[in-house]
């Protein structure tokens, strides 16, 4: 899967020459007639016409390169994403273990946003499955389980100390217990540094699960987002049925509170903005900290040929200074490129609240490094 260092190469990539970004959906039934093959070449096809003689040559040659990857590779997991651009020297093609809609463009940055939204609703997150004498920890992402492989974690009280009397049986399981809770503690210390993630999930029977929750240093407690009951054998299964509903549910919430605080500080000379208009301003400004796009937003816009700040629709002048402007093919992607060369991040919203800002702010907003003049 997409490496860190791949997504950065991405955001930062130059806009020296166009890049062919490419979504195709591998779901079982299609692989066989290689049928992403075929939408390939239909989408490809669709492009050629918005283009001159010399744009539709270097396509064709963007085009060509990925052709002779999806002849070659066979087809792995569930969906791919390719970025071609040779004069750059920029190529990356992954497979991806979850489906994604076709999809295809030619602009001068990669088309990211159905990439990002996709780490985003996937994100890795965190699973201790815990009782009085065991703990299993896991990482999900996309999907995908990796289980912490552990083993001195096992409680037990010696059989040769039978003899003893029940209160300090008692007492001396007591500590044993909560050693082991320490011990896992510590377990989730190291896997949060060497997996990092945002969400953690402590499933378990209520009282060792609890315990463990008293037990969580700061960092920790502040990733916990919810608990389930749970034996500690699930299966993997079994783990991502129980806990994919869970992240939904904690990224929806985190969502609207974003929205919430992106709507609340939406005032004249306020730290956020809302609305097409008003979010391009920023960008123009180097202002945007985070942009904020409700999922299925489809604008058109136009580029200064001048100063190059981004105008929504087809002005025909750029309202700043008059220069004249070229159509960009979409606008959102546009504004998400601005946003990570200005060093700010992108947050795609779902649901409710992507409901909420298309009617607040038609769907697009930030929040801002510093107030903008009034
Ligand atoms: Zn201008």
């Amino acid at each position: 899967m997409i490496a860190e260092e791949q997504l950065k190469q991405l955001q930062g990539f130059d806009g020296s020459a166009p890049v062919l970004s490419v979504y195709l959906s591998l779901e079982p039934g299609r692989q066989p007639e290689a049928a992403h093959q075929t939408a390939f070449k239909g989408l490809v096809h669709g492009l050629r016409g918005g283009l001159d003689d010399d744009g539709r040559a270097r396509l064709d040659a963007e085009a060509a390169a990925v052709q002779a990857w999806l002849d070659r590779e066979p087809p792995q997991g569930l969906g791919l994403a390719i970025f071609s651009c040779q004069p750059a020297g920029l190529w990356q093609a992954h497979f991806l273990p979850i489906v994604v809609a076709d999809h295809v463009a030619y602009e001068a940055a990669p088309h990211l946003t159905p990439l990002l939204d996709l780490l985003e609703e996937h994100a890795r997150y965190a699973v201790v499955l815990v009782d009085k004498e065991q703990a299993r920890l896991f990482t999900v992402r996309l999907n995908q389980i990796e289980e912490e492989r552990y083993a001195h974690d096992d409680v037990y009280i010696d059989e040769s100390h039978t003899g003893w009397d029940e209160g300090k049986y008692e007492r001396q399981h007591d500590a044993l217990v909560q050693r082991h809770l320490k011990e896992t503690v510590a377990r989730l210390e190291r896997l949060q540094r060497r997996r990092p993630f945002d969400r953690l999930f402590v499933g378990g029977l209520t009282e060792a699960a609890s315990a463990l929750q008293r037990l969580l240093p700061p960092p920790l407690a502040a990733r916990l987002a919810d608990t389930f009951n749970a034996t500690v054998d699930l299966t993997g299964p079994e783990l991502l049925a129980r806990t994919q509903p869970l992240a939904e549910r904690a990224e929806r919430e985190a969502e609207a509170r974003l929205l919430d605080e992106l709507l609340d500080l939406a005032a004249p000379g306020g730290r956020a903005v809302r609305g097409v208009t008003p979010t391009l301003d920023a960008l123009f400004q180097a202002a945007v900290r985070t942009l904020v796009v409700a999922d299925g937003v489809r604008l058109s816009g136009a580029e200064c040929t001048n100063c190059g700040r981004l105008l929504a629709g087809d002005a025909a002048a750029c309202t700043l200074c008059g220069g004249a402007t070229r159509p960009v093919g979409d606008l959102v992607e546009w504004a998400v490129e601005r946003t990570f060369q200005q060093g700010g991040d992108v947050e795609l919203i779902h649901g409710d609240p992507a409901a909420r800002l298309r009617e607040a702010g038609e769907g697009l907003g930030a929040l801002l490094r510093f107030p903008l003049p009034a």
